[in-house]
């Protein structure tokens, strides 16, 4: 079955032209103005719409357990609610447990998703444990399709691995074309800090960011990418917060070293000051790393503009308010970590991005799709719109007005971030591998639609 696509601008990172496009079952055949398919068995108009590569999140946690909870998404409503906001593919993370094989987390997380997922997923491993087989599991890890990894600088003795760990690591990424991407903190020093607000009652949420300061994202940032250098191996560093970190990317960027790095939309629109909420609602901005003073912001959408940050994903790591993030009530480090964001990661971007002047259309779908996918090896067959690509498509109305609400989302948590935003611009349909999945506000996919995405070693990182 084929589907035309008629009389939209399709705006890719490289352009923005008025074409129509042809998709022939799952993928696109055909882009370019005025075709005639008399034969199409379905035709979509989308005047006065853009028509971008669907929106790829990489940086999700769905269905993940975090002590003694887990996050509040599966793979059903968690893909779902990204279908709504237009994104159409995620990389999840699995989660080696310390002595166990990786091969098992890939298991679990496999059977996380199987049956759920509406939309393409794949998997990064979070290496917990390099034992005596870690680095021969990488390998076998890449032939799986999951050809990018997770290493901690944070949390001793839960995710934490020191640095001779991530060099090794790196390095065995400099033979089989891994990427590893860092959460960058330094741990230990946290933990101190933590300690010593809590010996003086500091309880309150918003000592979960006063404990975890800029200097020290920045102080791992430039050590993780130190290691990579050593290891002649590229870095992703997830979840920039600070102007510090930041300028650790854009200096070794400047001096030509492969370091990558996204940041998140909570980091680019809200500030430390949400934690200071009264009725414990400053949890709900309990985030790792934490949100910053109002200074920041700024300086991370000019990272954006200039290239120093290549992607926004989300880190959506949602905890429900009422059940989730109460447990830390008399104690900051008990409350959950994370939020949602998986469904308003293209509407905020864009309407505070695009609208707002900070950054091009083009710089948009660079960042929020295109991007993604060259780095994480799934490029063109996502994050592209030309003939071969997956049709995954947004056709996104950039009139749409829209209030962020957690009465209208589809995430499965009790409160939004972004509670009462008013946006301009929206997704009206979205299409999966050529199948119309949403559309003005209706799901039309299915549970269990989506596949697992192999992704390929030596992607953009590499180039
Ligand atoms: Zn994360």
């Amino acid at each position: 079955m084929n589907t035309l696509i008629r009389n939209g601008t399709v705006v890719t990172a490289r352009e923005t032209r008025a074409a129509d496009v042809l998709i022939e079952g799952e993928r696109i055949q055909e882009v370019r103005a005025g075709i005639w398919e008399a034969g199409a068995a379905r035709v979509i108009d989308a005047t006065g719409m853009c028509v971008m590569p669907g929106g790829i999140d990489c940086h999700t946690h769905l269905d993940m357990p975090l002590g003694g909870t887990t996050s509040s998404d599966d793979f059903e409503t968690g893909t779902k609610a990204a279908a709504f906001g237009g994104t159409t593919a995620i990389v999840d993370f699995a989660i080696q447990a310390r002595g166990a094989r990786m091969r098992d987390a890939l298991d679990t997380w496999w059977k996380k998703a199987e049956g759920r997922a509406s939309i393409d997923y794949g998997l990064h491993m979070i290496v917990t444990d390099l034992g005596s087989s870690g680095l021969e599991d990488m390998d076998g890890m890449v032939l799986e399709g999951v050809a990018s990894f997770k290493l901690f600088m944070a949390y001793p003795n839960r995710l934490m691995v020191d640095d001779g760990a991530i060099f090794k690591a790196l390095s065995q990424t400099a033979r089989n074309g891994a990427l590893i991407s860092m959460h960058a903190e330094n741990g230990s020093v946290i933990d101190v800090m933590v300690a010593r607000a809590l010996a003086e009652g500091k309880t309150a949420p918003v000592y979960h960011a006063l404990t975890r300061p800029p200097r020290a994202e920045a102080e791992a940032v430039h050590r993780a990418i130190a290691l990579a250098e050593m290891a002649g191996a590229p870095v992703y560093i997830v979840h920039v917060t600070s102007e510090e970190a930041l300028r650790e990317v854009r200096e070794a960027r400047d001096r030509g070293v492969p370091a990558f790095a996204e940041t998140c939309p909570q980091y680019l629109l809200l500030s430390i000051e949400e934690l200071e909420r009264p009725n414990f609602e400053g949890a709900k901005f309990v985030l790792t790393p934490p949100l910053r003073p109002k200074e920041h912001p700024p300086k991370l959408w000019e990272g954006l503009r200039d290239d120093h940050l290549q992607v926004v994903s989300t880190d959506h790591c949602p905890f429900r308010f009422a059940d989730q993030k109460i447990l830390g009530k008399d104690d900051f480090t008990k409350i959950p970590s994370g939020g949602p964001g998986i469904e308003n990661r293209l509407q905020l971007i864009y309407h505070h991005g695009v609208n707002a002047g900070k950054i091009s259309l083009n710089r948009f779908v660079e960042i929020t799709s295109t991007a993604p996918a060259r780095i994480f090896g799934m490029y063109p067959k996502k994050g592209e719109i030309a003939a071969g690509s997956d049709a995954d498509l947004v056709i996104w109305d950039p009139q749409a007005p829209y209030t962020i609400s957690a009465k209208t989302h589809h995430m499965r948590v009790d409160y939004s971030m972004f509670e009462g935003f008013e946006v301009r611009g929206n997704a009206r349909t979205v299409l999966s591998r050529g199948e119309v999945i949403v559309d003005g506000g209706k799901f039309l996919g299915k549970a269990g639609r989506g596949n697992y995405l192999k992704r390929t070693a030596r992607g953009g990182a590499w180039k």
